[in-house]
């Protein structure tokens, strides 16, 4: 069955899709022979990103879009990537529960990972799962993340069009400044309208993106006011995104394409690197007797770093 799981998920089986992107998530070696044959089937989806703080209103917001893309008839993937602890799983559980409405609906995929503080498994496995949608033939696949630019996953190399959200409880103005994700937000989506200080959380905004340098000249980052929690605002908020993806695929995706090429294959050659010098070094415990001789103060961290990059190419 394993040998035909590539077919399987072409074909829409969703338990083989499952069963994949488990195996992904678990780093099950054999799962990246899967994706090399549903990599050809890829590349249609409108991959967005959906960002913010935790409790600024991502889950409810992302309930709401995908009601209005089903809507218009179009299938759709969620990934949702949490930060939390596999331990308290939380969070997970109420993405879940928030988005239990349509977990009947056949034409919404939804998978939630948490990141376990993996180094570097996290961005290697959102690229595979995010393939795995795409090949499965969703027309949207929506990436929930808590923040923007952390090391683990850089949303923005991997989603077409970014949506951060910011609330005016959070002082997320400031913030955004600081983090840079200004730079990076295509759509700023204002949520909790209904709390005090939109207005001029609103203005800060409008007036800090006037003088952003645009990333793309044709695109003009959109400010949309939403209350996810009475499902205002989300149709415009769609409007926008969608906007955002009509407006990229004028300008030519290849920009785009070559940069996610660029951030995917250096993501996979260093992770293949990673677990190819393990495996070298472990079979002779060097490894392991190079981490106790820099706790030992026997060598400091640069040259034992350096010294086990040659033995490894000497091998
Ligand atoms: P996430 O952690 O970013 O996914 O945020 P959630 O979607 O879980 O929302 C966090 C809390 O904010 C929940 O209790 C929501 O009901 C609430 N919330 C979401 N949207 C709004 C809104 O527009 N106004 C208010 N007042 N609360 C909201």
């Amino acid at each position: 069955m394993d040998d035909h799981l590539a077919k399987q998920v072409l074909a829409g089986d969703v338990k083989a899709a499952s069963r994949l992107m488990r195996d992904i998530d678990d780093d099950v070696p054999g799962a990246l022979i899967h994706l090399k044959d549903l990599y050809p089937h890829t590349g249609h989806a409108h991959i967005i990103g959906l960002t913010g703080a935790p409790g600024s209103g991502k889950s409810t917001l992302l309930d709401g879009l995908i009601q209005r893309l089903r809507l218009q008839g179009k299938t759709v993937g969620v990934l949702a990537i949490d930060p939390t602890s596999p331990f308290s799983g939380g969070a997970i559980l109420g993405d879940r529960i928030r988005m239990q409405r349509h977990a009947n609906d056949g034409d919404v995929f939804i998978k939630s990972i948490a990141t376990r503080g993996h180094v570097g498994g996290l961005s290697h496995s959102a690229y595979g799962l995010t393939t795995v949608m795409d090949a499965m033939g969703k027309d949207v696949i929506l990436i929930e993340t808590v923040g923007v630019g952390q090391d683990e996953v850089d949303i923005t190399s991997l989603a077409h069009t970014t949506v951060v959200v910011i609330t005016a409880d959070m002082g997320d103005g400031i913030q955004a400044v600081k983090s840079g994700i200004l730079e990076t937000a295509d759509i700023f989506a204002l949520n909790k309208i209904d709390l005090q200080g939109s207005e001029a959380t609103h203005d800060d905004i409008k007036m800090m993106l006037s003088m952003r340098r645009d990333k793309m000249h044709t695109w003009l980052p959109q400010v949309v006011r939403t209350m996810a929690l009475k499902g205002q605002g989300i149709e415009e908020l769609l409007l926008q995104v969608q906007k955002h993806w009509t407006c990229l695929c004028e300008a030519g995706l290849e920009n785009f394409r070559r940069q996610k090429a660029r951030t995917e294959l250096s993501l996979l050659f260093r992770r293949l690197l990673w677990d190819h010098s393990l495996s070298v070094l472990n079979t002779n415990q060097t490894w392991q007797d190079m981490v106790e001789r820099v706790l030992d103060r026997d060598i400091d961290p640069y040259s034992a770093a350096a010294e086990l990059v040659r033995q490894v190419s000497r091998k």
